[in-house]
């Protein structure tokens, strides 16, 4: 057993809440004797200033050849007038492509002691432990499209939705798999009552979900899963849907969290995958050690438990986090009257003292 980790920090606060995750890994390994060694990488901003490119060659190469990535995040204000083709966010694209990246993981889990912080009322939101599996590089963000043309004197534009068999049992297996690690519910949304992709995603979900004796499936349209998720958010377990649904949901069970700086993601590519919160480089607070570490140490956690096959591990961290915020740890993003305040690093020590 030993491993090899593509580190990313990237842009803005990327350091310091991936220099907070690593610290937590040291931890655990140390604990669970994973042998876990580190590749730091540059992307975005930081890598265009050094070698012109957000993504250089040698960063991609780097994740190719580990067992997981992990990322901070990239962009700010000082690359707006680069070009588009090499801004920092390019990166994150060429990450996708370069991986082969088909999967976004977006788990959204409310601990009992951060229910105050949702949008929602604390009794909605109480238990809510769910995961959007959503399509990453297919439908209509890769589909044919038009920018513009001429019909009878009228302009428009379209874009082609298109999804094939393979495309949607890929995602689907890696939804009832996910669901198998969890409380064995799926829920495949689509449109199916309008469109001809969401009748092939449904058959095509419907037909592979046989293999999964164990596992319940539900459909919903999404239309009514977006009302669902501020209903009764608590009913879902794992959600599996395309990308264009998927980009517009995982956003709103974000919020229903409450903090963007406490969720993660992962990115499951053919072979390597990639973890990273869900937020972006926070250019606002950079560089004054307040960020919340949370969201990536929690992606870490994803990466032992989606990449390494390390659930103990991954579990402890979970664990850690939830205990030093039932104790009352809270940087400034999440704090209020009565609560311990603090900065990134202390956040980070209060974690690692409880794994
Ligand atoms: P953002 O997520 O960086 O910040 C939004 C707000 O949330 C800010 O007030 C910020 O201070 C706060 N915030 C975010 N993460 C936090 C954390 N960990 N702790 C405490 N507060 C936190 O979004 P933005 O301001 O729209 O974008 C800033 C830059 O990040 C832009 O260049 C954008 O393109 C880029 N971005 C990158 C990614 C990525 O790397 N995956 C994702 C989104 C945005």
């Amino acid at each position: 057993m030993a491993y090899h980790i593509t580190i990313i920090p990237g842009d803005g606060i990327g350091k310091e809440i991936v220099d907070s995750a690593v610290a937590v890994l040291k931890k655990v390994d140390g604990k669970f004797g994973l042998r876990l060694s580190y590749a730091f990488k540059d992307a975005g901003g930081t890598a265009y200033d050094k070698f012109g490119t957000p993504l250089p060659t040698d960063t991609l190469e780097s994740c190719k050849a580990s067992d997981g990535v992990l990322f901070g995040a990239v962009g700010g204000g000082k690359w707006d007038s680069v070009e588009p083709a090499l801004r920092p966010e390019r990166a994150i694209l060429g990450l996708r492509k370069g991986l082969g990246l088909y999967a976004n993981l977006r788990p959204v889990k409310v601990a009992d002691s951060l229910t105050g912080y949702s949008p929602l009322k604390p009794d909605l939101v109480r238990g809510v432990d769910l995961v959007i599996v959503r399509e990453l590089i297919g439908g209509i963000y890769f589909g044919d499209k038009c920018e513009s043309e001429q019909h009878d004197g009228v302009e428009r534009a379209w874009d082609l939705e298109n999804y094939s068999v393979p495309e949607v049992e890929r995602i689907a297996r890696l939804a009832f798999e996910t669901a198998k690690l969890r409380r064995g519910k799926v829920t495949s949304v689509d449109k199916a009552n309008v469109l001809a992709t969401s009748r092939l995603w449904r058959r095509t979900v419907t037909k592979l979900a046989e293999s999964y004796k164990g596992i319940e499936l539900g459909h919903l349209y999404v239309d009514n899963c977006a009302m669902q998720l501020a209903v009764r958010p608590t009913q879902f377990d794992v959600i599996v849907t395309g990308n264009l649904f998927g980009d517009i949901l995982s956003d709103e069970a974000a919020v229903v969290g409450g903090s963007i700086g406490m969720m993660p993601s992962a990115s499951i590519g053919t072979s390597t995958s990639l973890y990273e919160p869900i937020h972006g480089s926070a250019p606002d607070i950079a560089g004054k050690g307040i960020a919340n570490p949370i969201g990536t140490i929690l992606s870490a956690a994803m990466l032992l438990r989606y990449s390494l096959h390390e659930e103990e591990a991954a579990r402890a961290i979970e664990t850690a986090v939830d205990k030093a915020l039932e104790v009352g740890f809270r940087t400034p993003d999440l704090w209020r009257e009565g609560f311990q305040k603090a900065n990134t690093d202390e956040m980070t020590k209060a974690i690692c003292e409880r794994i």
